[in-house]
């Protein structure tokens, strides 16, 4: 067990995280909505720091994050819990384990093996890294000494003090919506009272520079309005401008969703077409391969700048200052095509 980062101690002996907005309020000998948290004797702590559900070496196109040193190879870590319950996870065996569990993985081994295998940075994701929060920042910490970069998959649903102490050593994050941000899908689909503290992460991630792309989980029948997609997508232009990539992805069927199908292709070219029409100028299809939209474009004379296959870069046709070959449109890319790293690794 570590003593948590960010909780207030309450006069009857009871805590309150303050890492996400659910700011539970932690009776002695209780644990947190994320079950990763307890309260022992007025102390909060995380019981799962150091303890790695998984750890893989995977291409950061796998989070998604294909603006950002793309070709990177990322070691990624998670715990089990979550601070959400979605009916549609596609990692629930572990975000929504209640056991504590995992193998013993403690930062400086996860930065060790990092650069072992020639990771280029290390990646919190498959579960929500907010609630293994002081496990993330430790590593990030090392991770920033040696050399590499950090990055955050997260539903976002992180307080502005969390997304302030990290900031110091998280260099990118992926923000994963579902269902277009519809608070009732939110509330009926994922058990979340609001989606609305996620928008006020993105100011605040935006303010202190963290590099952001943004997904969309579609969900067929639930979560697959056209209105409200472009509702999200012109909040995300107001909030982080049209330069922000933006990925619409498909549903496969899971977890307690594993009889509603697969999110259909037009529908999800449909609500690409919207998010370009707002605006967004670098607008993806996730979890369809061969996709055309699987290509980075030039948002000016449409030129194929990154070609991609699933999570592997094809051809890469940028120039050196990440401007288009054909037209000179700069883009927005931190970084050149990177090489070297192992990929496809499962070390847990
Ligand atoms: S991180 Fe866990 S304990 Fe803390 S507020 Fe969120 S759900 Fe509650």
């Amino acid at each position: 067990m570590k003593e948590a980062m960010l909780y207030s101690q309450l006069s009857d002996g009871s805590v309150e995280c303050e890492l996400c907005h659910r700011r539970c309020r932690i009776p002695k000998g209780s644990i947190g909505f994320c079950s990763v948290r307890k309260n022992v004797d007025g102390v909060l702590y995380s019981l799962v720091y150091g303890k790695a559900i998984a750890a893989n070496v995977d291409p950061i196109e796998k989070k998604p994050l294909f603006h950002y040193y793309p070709g990177s190879a990322v070691m990624s870590i998670a715990t089990i819990g979550c601070n959400f319950r979605c009916k549609f996870c596609d990692n629930w065996t572990i975000s929504q384990s209640r056991e504590i569990e995992g193998l013993d993985f403690p930062p400086e081994k996860v930065i060790s093996s990092s650069l072992k295998y020639g990771c280029h940075g290390v990646s919190y994701t498959y579960t929500e890294p907010t609630i293994f929060f002081e496990y993330a920042y430790d590593t990030a910490k090392l991770a920033r000494e040696k050399g590499l970069f950090n990055t955050f998959v997260t539903n976002g649903y992180m307080t502005p003090e969390a997304v302030r102490t990290i900031s110091q050593y998280l260099n990118a994050a992926t923000v994963d919506f579902k269902g277009s941000a519809d608070p009732k899908f939110y509330r009926e689909l994922m058990a979340v009272p609001d989606p609305e503290p996620i928008f006020e992460t993105l100011k605040e991630m935006k303010r202190v520079g963290i590099f952001i792309e943004i997904t969309n989980l579609l969900v067929t029948k639930y979560g697959d309005d056209l209105g409200g997609l472009r509702e999200l997508a012109s909040r995300i232009v107001e909030i982080l401008g049209k330069d922000v990539p933006f990925h619409v992805l498909r549903f496969h069927p899971d977890y307690q969703l594993y009889e509603v199908p697969s999110t259909p292709i037009s529908t999800l070219e449909k609500a690409a077409e919207i998010a370009m029409d707002v605006g967004l100028k670098y607008v993806y299809i996730g979890n369809v391969p061969g996709h055309r939209l699987e290509h980075t474009y030039c948002p000016s004379c449409k030129e194929i700048l990154i070609e991609r296959f699933s999570f592997d870069i094809l051809r890469w046709n940028l120039k050196a200052d990440n401007t288009c070959p054909k037209c000179g449109e700069k883009i927005n890319v931190v970084g050149t095509l990177q090489k070297g790293g192992s990929k496809w690794l499962s070390l847990i």
